[in-house]
């Protein structure tokens, strides 16, 4: 009899899979989504977009009208090549598959986003998490040493991080780039349009540095749509081990079509921006609570007891993410999305119920 247990790999029956609770019915601020949905007006216009689509026939594995669009509507260096992926994340499962050599080596800083380590490990490539210095900053020194010892194939700098929301500084960066002398540097910008800083005008400066984004968390999470810019030197290498027809006809009309509209997505990020700055003076205003600096729609906030603020966010309907067990440096954090106004006082009024510790 065949059985499960003895085909998988080891490894994979010992894995558990990427947990999403079930949002029904709560206010959903665990995973950096934008809440706010299209204007009506927009909306029927893609509906009416979208029921031109071919259904039928299949998606155009380089779109070129679609990759010219996002070059020029993102400000993609002319020296760059651009990749799309079924999200970012399908991006980095790209990038460790090609890399994949025996021993070959990832570098990332942690606590970090968790697809580069499971990527990479996934693609028998061994990860290896330089941890960041006790205020999310990063130690450059360290990686830079992790580097010369590992001579990793990537190290990837999430800009700014998650789950911390750091910005990296200019000068760590740079020199994490000029030790990387047999490795790649992926510069990982899911949360661009918070940061209003960005690697993307020097994508091309580089012969080692490519920079990832995605439109997730500018608020079309559901089309799955990333991509990468780059040397055509690594864009085409990468494009080898791309799925066929890895992006469908709908999310490329979509795409397509709310390229053309981006000021409505800008101006989304912008009061979102504002409400950060609001939610994080309202949060740092209550007992115990040490508020991080964040260039991404969410702050990591470290209070008295994670578990007891996830649970008590909980009873009033409002689901955030413990990060309490993620890495030592993250005890007792939690990671809270900004949302809508209303969601966010909601949120405050509930963080009002958390007992105090003294
Ligand atoms: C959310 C996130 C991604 C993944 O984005 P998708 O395009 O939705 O796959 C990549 N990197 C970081 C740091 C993220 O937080």
């Amino acid at each position: 009899m065949t059985t499960s247990q003895d085909i998988i790999r080891p490894d994979v029956l010992a894995m558990t899979s990427y947990p999403v609770p079930d949002a029904t019915g709560l206010i959903k601020l665990d995973a950096m989504e934008n809440p706010f949905n299209l204007p009506g007006d927009l909306a029927k216009a893609l509906g009416e977009h979208l029921a031109g689509v071919a259904l039928n026939r299949y998606p155009a594995p380089r779109p070129a009208q679609l990759l010219a669009k996002i070059k020029r509507t993102m400000h993609v260096p002319d020296a760059c090549d651009v990749l799309l992926g079924n999200g970012s994340d399908e991006l980095i499962s790209m990038m460790s598959v090609a890399c994949s050599k025996p021993g070959a080596k990832v570098v990332a800083p942690v606590p970090g986003f968790v697809m580069y380590e499971m990527s990479a490990k996934l693609a028998h490539l061994e990860f290896i998490g330089v941890p960041l210095k006790a205020d999310f900053t990063l130690d450059a020194d360290a990686l830079v040493a992790a580097i010369d010892e590992h001579a990793p194939a990537l190290v990837y700098l999430a800009y700014p991080n998650n789950p911390t929301g750091t910005l990296y500084d200019d000068a760590g960066i740079e020199r994490v780039i000029a030790a990387s002398k047999k490795s790649l540097v992926v510069i990982d910008e899911a949360y661009q349009p918070f940061a209003e800083k960005s690697w993307m005008p020097r994508a091309a400066e580089f012969d080692n540095v490519v920079v990832m984004r995605t439109v997730s968390k500018l608020g079309l999470a559901g089309i799955r749509l990333g991509y990468m810019a780059g040397r055509p030197a690594w864009i085409t290498q990468f494009d080898k081990v791309r799925p066929p027809y890895n992006i469908n006809v709908l999310t490329q009309a979509t795409a397509d079509f709310l390229l053309d509209h981006l000021d409505v997505l800008d101006a989304q990020a912008a009061e979102l921006r504002a409400q950060r700055t609001k939610l994080a003076r309202d949060v740092a205003a209550l007992p115990g609570m040490t508020v991080f600096p964040s260039a991404g729609n969410f702050l990591l906030v470290r209070v008295p007891d994670a578990a007891v603020a996830f649970e008590t966010l909980l009873t009033s309907r409002v689901l955030v993410k413990n990060v309490g067990k993620m890495h030592p440096l993250l005890a007792n954090c939690v990671r809270l999305t900004v949302g809508t106004a209303e969601e966010n006082a909601h949120m405050i009024a509930a963080l009002k119920k958390l007992p105090t510790f003294d």
